[in-house]
Order: structure tokens, then sequence, then C-alpha cells
């Protein structure tokens, strides 16, 4: 199983999640033009598409959906909550395939199942995708860690996990009062300090291999970021060199990752 992600944090997201047999994109946060471009400079064949899956509803998750389902017959995996809020904004989307993910769906090789986030939309959720030999779990646009949450990272192969600002860069930051409260609270996004703990406990239980995502580009740099999760990892005397981190980036695809 590989992936690659083509745009991450608050201007869009969107991930492909592949097999030889499989093309799963997870999240189409940026523009159907812009998309096409990514896709032929990272060598993605758009026509071979299976399936498309929402996290949820706000405009950095699914600004390209529109068009993008109206150029490509491809199902659109959504929780029915968020494609209800969606519909709201945006009117009737092709091929939605509302979807609770009470089991998970099987695309092809891929099994897909979904787990519940705390976060300011309709309905949040995070994935969990396996070509039943590894797995990667992908997790962002969350206030908080929960147990659940938390159980569903361990024992992945590798974790792409929101790290989406740093505290104090926030405080002191341009925001409005009312926006710094709904990013740090419950049902905003996860702080580097927040994720630096959490992929902490997940090397002492044994993975490796992470991709810090959804940065802030106000509120926080690849820099920031890395070095609060190296000081963490400090405390389990484990290194930079112990671990496979990879930052994801608001404009340039990400290397093909190979799980
Ligand atoms: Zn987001
Ligand atoms: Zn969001």
């Amino acid at each position: 199983m590989k992936f690659c992600n083509i745009a991450s944090g608050s201007k869009g997201n969107a991930t492909f999640v592949y097999t030889d047999k499989t093309l799963v994109l997870i999240d189409v946060g940026i523009s159907y033009k812009a998309l096409i471009k990514q896709c032929k400079d990272v060598g993605i064949d758009l026509s071979r598409l299976d399936a498309i899956c929402i996290t949820h509803e706000h405009s950095d998750h699914i600004k390209g959906l529109k068009t993008l389902s109206n150029e490509l017959d491809v199902p659109i995996y959504m929780n029915p909550k968020s494609y209800n809020a969606l519909k709201q904004k945006v009117g009737d989307i092709l091929h939605v395939q509302e979807e609770e993910f009470v089991h998970p769906i099987q695309i092809k090789d891929l099994e897909i199942s979904a787990f519940r986030h705390t976060h300011d939309a309709a309905y949040t959720q995070g994935f969990d995708l396996s070509d039943g030999n590894k797995r990667l779990v992908m997790a962002t646009d969350l206030g908080k860690v929960t147990p659940a949450i938390y159980k569903r990272m361990q024992g992945a192969d590798y974790l792409y996990i929101e790290s989406n600002y740093d505290l104090q860069s926030l405080i002191n930051g341009p925001y409005p009062q009312y926006l710094k409260s709904r990013i740090c609270g419950q049902l905003g996004h996860l702080c580097n300090s927040e994720s630096s703990l959490t992929i902490k406990n997940l090397v002492q239980e044994g993975s490796r291999r992470f991709m810090l995502a959804h940065l802030s580009e106000t509120n926080n740099t690849p820099e920031l970021a890395k070095s609060t999760l190296l000081n963490t990892l400090k405390e389990i005397k484990v290194k930079e060199m112990d671990i496979d981190l990879k930052i994801a980036d608001q404009y340039t695809p990400s290397e093909v990752i190979e799980i």
C-alpha cells in the first residue's frame, strides 16, 4: 500500500491512498484544476480513481468535490450528517453514497473504516485503511485524541496525524480571540504538543512512521512542529534517526510513501 499527500493545511487537503489495483482519494480540499495539475506532477492517473472518502464538510476538505463529481463517475463516501450540511451550502452532489461506516467498506483490495473525531463540523471522521497487510491511519481536524481515537492509532504501520498549531504562536498571533478559542478548544485542532505526546506514547508501543499534517501557516512552522516532537521524544531517549518522520505541506505534494 502506498500514499501520497497532495495538499495539507487550512487552504486544502487531499491524499491519495493506493495499491496496484485500487486508487482512493481522501478529501478534495483543493480545486479540481489544482488537483489535475498535482496528479500530473506526481504521476497519478485520476481516471483510475475507484472511490473518494470525505472526512467532513469544511471547505478545506471539499473545495473541489462538486466539480470533480461532475467530471468523474466515482462513488463519494460521506457521512449523512456531513452531506446534509454540505447540501445546504452547495446543493446536491452527484455520486454521493451516504455511509456511516458502521462496518468497514471494501474498495477492491482496500478495506476502509472510519472513526469519529471531536471537531466543529456536522460530523468529522478519520480513516483507517488496510490492504490486508499494512494499515494507514489518518487523523486530522480533531480537538483531542480521545481513548477511542488513540486505540485506532495503535498498531498502525503509518500514522498521518494533525499537528495544527503551536500554542504560543496561536496565543501571540493575529487571529481574533473567538477564533483562537475555537482552534484550541475541544472541537478544534490538535496542537504540536498534543500530537507529540500522542506520538511519544505510540513510539513507546513500537510505532515508528509518522507524517505531521494540517499545519497552520499562521500559527505553526514545520520547524516548530518537528522540534516540539523531537524534544518530547527525547524524554524517552528516542532520536530523529530512530523514527521515520515526514511533514505534509500545503503546496508541495509529498513523496510517494510505501507502507
Ligand atoms: Zn481542515
Ligand atoms: Zn475542519
